[in-house]
Protein backbone atom coordinates (compact mmCIF):
# COMPACT_ATOMS: atom_id res chain seq x y z
CA UNK A 1 0.00 0.00 0.00
CA UNK A 2 1.28 3.17 -1.16
CA UNK A 3 1.45 5.96 1.35
CA UNK A 4 4.14 7.72 3.99
CA UNK A 5 4.93 8.11 7.58
CA UNK A 6 4.55 11.59 8.95
CA UNK A 7 4.68 13.17 12.21
CA UNK A 8 1.04 14.10 13.39
CA UNK A 9 0.49 17.86 12.31
CA UNK A 10 -0.70 20.71 14.77
CA UNK A 11 -4.99 20.91 13.46
CA UNK A 12 -7.35 23.42 13.91
CA UNK A 13 -11.18 23.76 12.89
CA UNK A 14 -11.95 24.38 9.21
CA UNK A 15 -14.46 27.00 9.36
CA UNK A 16 -16.24 28.77 12.37
CA UNK A 17 -19.18 27.40 14.09
CA UNK A 18 -21.32 28.60 17.14
CA UNK A 19 -24.24 27.25 19.64
CA UNK A 20 -25.94 29.11 22.38
CA UNK A 21 -27.04 27.72 25.68
CA UNK A 22 -27.11 27.92 29.60
CA UNK A 23 -24.34 28.49 32.19
CA UNK A 24 -25.02 25.86 34.19
CA UNK A 25 -24.01 27.56 37.51
CA UNK A 26 -25.19 31.16 36.52
CA UNK A 27 -27.86 30.35 34.56
CA UNK A 28 -27.62 33.23 32.35
CA UNK A 29 -27.93 32.43 28.22
CA UNK A 30 -24.78 32.67 26.38
CA UNK A 31 -23.26 32.47 22.72
CA UNK A 32 -20.23 30.53 22.08
CA UNK A 33 -17.89 30.86 18.77
CA UNK A 34 -15.67 28.16 18.18
CA UNK A 35 -13.07 29.73 15.39
CA UNK A 36 -9.78 28.41 13.89
CA UNK A 37 -6.28 29.84 15.35
CA UNK A 38 -2.58 30.01 13.64
CA UNK A 39 -0.38 27.09 14.74
CA UNK A 40 1.23 27.65 18.12
CA UNK A 41 -2.10 29.66 19.64
CA UNK A 42 -3.44 26.44 21.68
CA UNK A 43 -6.76 26.82 23.12
CA UNK A 44 -7.31 30.40 23.82
CA UNK A 45 -11.02 32.03 25.33
CA UNK A 46 -12.30 35.26 24.42
CA UNK A 47 -14.92 37.17 26.61
CA UNK A 48 -16.67 38.98 23.36
CA UNK A 49 -18.45 41.11 26.45
CA UNK A 50 -15.36 41.98 28.09
CA UNK A 51 -12.63 41.88 25.51
CA UNK A 52 -10.15 39.86 27.80
CA UNK A 53 -8.48 36.73 26.14
CA UNK A 54 -7.17 34.06 28.61
CA UNK A 55 -5.34 30.88 27.36
CA UNK A 56 -6.45 27.45 28.73
CA UNK A 57 -3.73 26.33 30.64
CA UNK A 58 -3.37 25.17 34.26
CA UNK A 59 -1.73 28.23 35.63
CA UNK A 60 -4.87 30.07 34.77
CA UNK A 61 -7.29 27.75 36.77
CA UNK A 62 -8.46 28.66 39.93
CA UNK A 63 -10.57 26.87 42.70
CA UNK A 64 -13.86 27.03 41.77
CA UNK A 65 -17.10 25.07 43.05
CA UNK A 66 -17.64 22.72 40.97
CA UNK A 67 -16.18 23.31 38.12
CA UNK A 68 -13.34 24.26 36.26
CA UNK A 69 -12.80 28.05 35.67
CA UNK A 70 -10.06 30.16 34.09
CA UNK A 71 -9.46 33.46 35.55
CA UNK A 72 -6.81 36.52 34.00
CA UNK A 73 -5.78 37.01 37.22
CA UNK A 74 -8.50 40.27 37.64
CA UNK A 75 -11.68 40.42 37.21
CA UNK A 76 -12.63 38.27 34.00
CA UNK A 77 -13.08 34.30 34.52
CA UNK A 78 -14.58 31.56 32.20
CA UNK A 79 -16.78 28.88 34.05
CA UNK A 80 -16.90 25.50 33.67
CA UNK A 81 -14.53 24.93 30.87
CA UNK A 82 -13.83 21.13 31.45
CA UNK A 83 -16.49 19.58 28.59
CA UNK A 84 -15.71 21.73 25.66
CA UNK A 85 -11.76 21.40 26.94
CA UNK A 86 -12.97 17.45 26.62
CA UNK A 87 -14.53 17.93 23.51
CA UNK A 88 -11.25 19.69 21.92
CA UNK A 89 -8.59 17.15 23.56
CA UNK A 90 -10.73 14.47 22.09
CA UNK A 91 -11.06 15.38 18.91
CA UNK A 92 -7.73 16.64 18.79
CA UNK A 93 -7.86 20.44 18.03
CA UNK A 94 -4.68 21.88 18.66
CA UNK A 95 -5.45 25.56 17.92
CA UNK A 96 -9.03 27.59 18.52
CA UNK A 97 -10.68 30.39 19.87
CA UNK A 98 -13.87 30.10 21.81
CA UNK A 99 -15.68 33.43 22.11
CA UNK A 100 -18.17 33.66 24.73
CA UNK A 101 -20.71 36.63 25.41
CA UNK A 102 -20.46 35.67 29.16
CA UNK A 103 -19.25 34.15 32.00
CA UNK A 104 -19.64 30.30 31.57
CA UNK A 105 -19.50 27.75 28.58
CA UNK A 106 -22.94 26.65 28.01
CA UNK A 107 -23.63 23.38 29.79
CA UNK A 108 -25.45 21.68 26.47
CA UNK A 109 -26.74 18.67 27.99
CA UNK A 110 -24.23 18.24 31.03
CA UNK A 111 -22.03 16.40 28.05
CA UNK A 112 -19.07 16.67 25.65
CA UNK A 113 -21.43 15.10 22.59
CA UNK A 114 -22.69 18.38 21.66
CA UNK A 115 -19.06 19.88 21.02
CA UNK A 116 -18.17 16.82 19.30
CA UNK A 117 -20.84 17.42 17.05
CA UNK A 118 -20.06 21.22 16.91
CA UNK A 119 -16.57 20.10 15.72
CA UNK A 120 -17.29 17.60 13.43
CA UNK A 121 -19.49 19.69 11.85
CA UNK A 122 -16.70 22.52 11.38
CA UNK A 123 -14.80 20.25 10.28
CA UNK A 124 -11.35 19.73 11.36
CA UNK A 125 -7.83 20.31 9.46
CA UNK A 126 -4.03 19.72 9.37
CA UNK A 127 -1.68 23.18 9.76
CA UNK A 128 1.87 23.62 9.20
CA UNK A 129 3.34 22.48 12.29
CA UNK A 130 3.69 19.27 14.20
CA UNK A 131 1.95 18.68 17.04
CA UNK A 132 3.73 18.57 20.18
CA UNK A 133 2.53 16.73 23.47
CA UNK A 134 3.91 16.25 26.82
CA UNK A 135 5.28 12.88 27.87
CA UNK A 136 5.25 12.17 31.70
CA UNK A 137 8.91 10.71 32.54
CA UNK A 138 8.01 10.14 36.14
CA UNK A 139 5.25 9.27 38.64
CA UNK A 140 3.92 12.36 40.42
CA UNK A 141 0.46 12.13 42.91
CA UNK A 142 -1.57 14.28 44.98
CA UNK A 143 -3.48 12.91 47.78
CA UNK A 144 -5.90 14.94 49.62
CA UNK A 145 -9.30 14.72 50.97
CA UNK A 146 -9.50 10.81 51.09
CA UNK A 147 -8.92 11.13 46.70
CA UNK A 148 -5.76 10.06 44.91
CA UNK A 149 -4.84 11.10 41.45
CA UNK A 150 -1.95 9.92 39.92
CA UNK A 151 0.30 10.31 36.45
CA UNK A 152 2.50 7.83 35.28
CA UNK A 153 4.55 7.17 31.95
CA UNK A 154 3.09 4.90 29.64
CA UNK A 155 3.57 4.80 26.00
CA UNK A 156 0.00 6.67 25.05
CA UNK A 157 -2.66 8.53 26.77
CA UNK A 158 -4.73 5.85 28.93
CA UNK A 159 -6.97 6.70 32.01
CA UNK A 160 -8.21 4.53 34.63
CA UNK A 161 -10.60 5.81 37.62
CA UNK A 162 -12.73 4.87 40.22
CA UNK A 163 -15.60 6.22 42.57
CA UNK A 164 -17.53 5.05 45.72
CA UNK A 165 -20.40 6.84 46.52
CA UNK A 166 -22.76 5.98 49.14
CA UNK A 167 -25.74 5.96 46.55
CA UNK A 168 -27.15 2.98 45.97
CA UNK A 169 -27.25 3.44 42.43
CA UNK A 170 -23.72 4.63 41.70
CA UNK A 171 -21.66 3.17 43.94
CA UNK A 172 -18.40 1.44 42.84
CA UNK A 173 -17.51 2.03 39.66
CA UNK A 174 -14.14 1.09 38.03
CA UNK A 175 -13.34 1.92 34.34
CA UNK A 176 -10.19 1.80 32.08
CA UNK A 177 -9.63 3.43 28.59
CA UNK A 178 -7.29 4.42 26.26
CA UNK A 179 -7.98 7.45 25.32
CA UNK A 180 -7.96 8.11 21.86
CA UNK A 181 -9.92 9.79 18.86
CA UNK A 182 -12.95 6.87 18.55
CA UNK A 183 -12.76 5.74 22.23
CA UNK A 184 -13.35 9.09 23.23
CA UNK A 185 -15.90 9.63 21.55
CA UNK A 186 -17.96 6.36 22.14
CA UNK A 187 -16.88 5.60 25.11
CA UNK A 188 -16.66 9.15 27.36
CA UNK A 189 -18.28 11.65 25.51
CA UNK A 190 -21.71 11.20 25.48
CA UNK A 191 -21.48 10.91 29.50
CA UNK A 192 -23.35 13.67 31.53
CA UNK A 193 -22.45 15.91 34.97
CA UNK A 194 -24.46 14.45 37.57
CA UNK A 195 -25.50 15.27 41.07
CA UNK A 196 -27.68 14.05 43.95
CA UNK A 197 -30.78 15.54 44.51
CA UNK A 198 -29.88 16.60 48.27
CA UNK A 199 -26.63 17.53 47.10
CA UNK A 200 -28.30 19.84 44.02
CA UNK A 201 -30.75 21.55 46.28
CA UNK A 202 -28.16 22.72 48.28
CA UNK A 203 -25.99 24.04 45.38
CA UNK A 204 -29.46 25.82 44.43
CA UNK A 205 -29.22 27.60 47.98
CA UNK A 206 -25.73 28.18 47.62
CA UNK A 207 -26.72 30.62 44.26
CA UNK A 208 -24.90 27.18 41.87
CA UNK A 209 -26.84 25.11 39.71
CA UNK A 210 -29.45 27.78 38.25
CA UNK A 211 -28.36 26.81 34.99
CA UNK A 212 -29.04 23.31 36.34
CA UNK A 213 -32.34 20.82 35.19
CA UNK A 214 -33.03 17.10 33.68
CA UNK A 215 -31.84 18.68 30.86
CA UNK A 216 -28.15 18.62 31.35
CA UNK A 217 -27.28 17.33 34.90
CA UNK A 218 -28.38 13.67 35.55
CA UNK A 219 -30.21 13.71 39.08
CA UNK A 220 -30.14 10.75 41.40
CA UNK A 221 -32.74 9.72 44.58
CA UNK A 222 -32.11 7.24 46.43
CA UNK A 223 -31.38 4.36 44.12
CA UNK A 224 -33.93 6.11 41.26
CA UNK A 225 -32.49 8.31 38.28
CA UNK A 226 -35.12 11.28 37.94
CA UNK A 227 -34.33 11.85 34.33
CA UNK A 228 -36.68 10.59 32.04
CA UNK A 229 -34.94 8.11 29.80
CA UNK A 230 -32.58 7.11 32.62
CA UNK A 231 -29.29 6.62 31.85
CA UNK A 232 -26.89 7.07 29.15
CA UNK A 233 -24.47 3.99 29.92
CA UNK A 234 -24.78 2.03 33.12
CA UNK A 235 -21.68 3.59 34.45
CA UNK A 236 -22.43 7.04 33.19
CA UNK A 237 -21.04 8.49 36.50
CA UNK A 238 -17.35 7.02 36.09
CA UNK A 239 -17.82 8.04 32.78
CA UNK A 240 -18.03 11.60 33.37
CA UNK A 241 -15.54 12.18 36.14
CA UNK A 242 -13.20 10.72 33.47
CA UNK A 243 -14.86 12.78 30.72
CA UNK A 244 -14.32 15.25 33.11
CA UNK A 245 -10.06 14.81 33.69
CA UNK A 246 -9.64 14.56 29.95
CA UNK A 247 -10.67 18.07 29.60
CA UNK A 248 -9.15 18.96 33.33
CA UNK A 249 -5.82 17.30 31.98
CA UNK A 250 -6.09 19.34 28.57
CA UNK A 251 -5.20 22.69 30.33
CA UNK A 252 -1.41 21.43 30.21
CA UNK A 253 -1.44 23.08 27.17
CA UNK A 254 -0.53 20.00 25.01
CA UNK A 255 -1.54 16.05 24.72
CA UNK A 256 -0.54 14.69 27.59
CA UNK A 257 1.09 10.93 26.97
CA UNK A 258 1.06 8.83 30.05
CA UNK A 259 -1.45 6.90 32.51
CA UNK A 260 -3.52 9.02 34.78
CA UNK A 261 -5.31 7.50 37.49
CA UNK A 262 -8.04 8.71 39.38
CA UNK A 263 -9.43 7.40 42.59
CA UNK A 264 -12.40 9.77 44.06
CA UNK A 265 -10.58 12.62 42.34
CA UNK A 266 -11.86 16.33 40.78
CA UNK A 267 -11.05 19.12 39.14
CA UNK A 268 -9.00 20.43 42.03
CA UNK A 269 -7.67 17.14 42.58
CA UNK A 270 -6.19 17.26 38.52
CA UNK A 271 -5.04 20.85 38.54
CA UNK A 272 -2.96 20.11 41.40
CA UNK A 273 -1.68 17.06 40.09
CA UNK A 274 -0.39 19.31 36.76
CA UNK A 275 0.84 21.66 39.34
CA UNK A 276 3.13 18.86 40.60
CA UNK A 277 3.98 17.57 37.19
CA UNK A 278 5.07 20.90 35.86
CA UNK A 279 7.25 21.87 39.45
CA UNK A 280 9.45 18.84 38.45
CA UNK A 281 11.28 19.15 35.35
CA UNK A 282 12.39 15.71 35.30
CA UNK A 283 8.71 14.11 35.39
CA UNK A 284 7.73 15.36 32.35
CA UNK A 285 9.27 16.61 28.76
CA UNK A 286 7.99 17.60 25.37
CA UNK A 287 8.00 14.74 23.02
CA UNK A 288 6.14 14.14 19.38
CA UNK A 289 3.54 11.87 18.81
CA UNK A 290 3.98 8.84 17.47
CA UNK A 291 3.88 9.02 13.86
CA UNK A 292 0.85 7.86 11.91
CA UNK A 293 0.46 5.82 8.73
CA UNK A 294 -0.68 8.15 5.95
CA UNK A 295 -2.08 6.20 3.08
CA UNK A 296 -1.60 8.14 -0.30
CA UNK A 297 -5.58 8.22 -2.25
CA UNK A 298 -5.16 7.60 -5.57
CA UNK A 299 -7.38 9.56 -7.85
CA UNK A 300 -9.85 7.72 -10.50
CA UNK A 301 -7.64 8.84 -13.57
CA UNK A 302 -4.40 7.43 -11.57
CA UNK A 303 -5.78 4.22 -10.95
CA UNK A 304 -7.12 3.78 -14.98
CA UNK A 305 -4.01 4.81 -16.25
CA UNK A 306 -2.08 2.59 -13.78
CA UNK A 307 -4.47 -0.01 -14.58
CA UNK A 308 -4.11 0.34 -18.34
CA UNK A 309 -0.35 0.61 -18.14
ZN1 LIG B 1 -18.24 17.50 34.35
Amino acid sequence: MLGEITAPLQQTLKTAIGCRGVGLHSGRRVAMNLLPAASGTGIVFRRIDTGVEILANWINAVESARCTALSDGEVTSVGTVEHLMAALAGTEIDNAIVELDGPEVPIMDGSAAPFVFLIECAGIVEQDAPRRAIEVLKSVSVVADGAMAVLSPDHRFSMSFEIDFESSLIRRQVKSVVVDVGAFKSELSRARTFGLLDEVSRLREAGLARGGSLDNVIVVNGDQVLNTGGLRYDDEFVRHKMLDAVGDLYLAGAPIIGHFRGVRSGHAHTRRLLAALFADPEAWGYTTPAPTFRPVVLDQPDVRARVRA
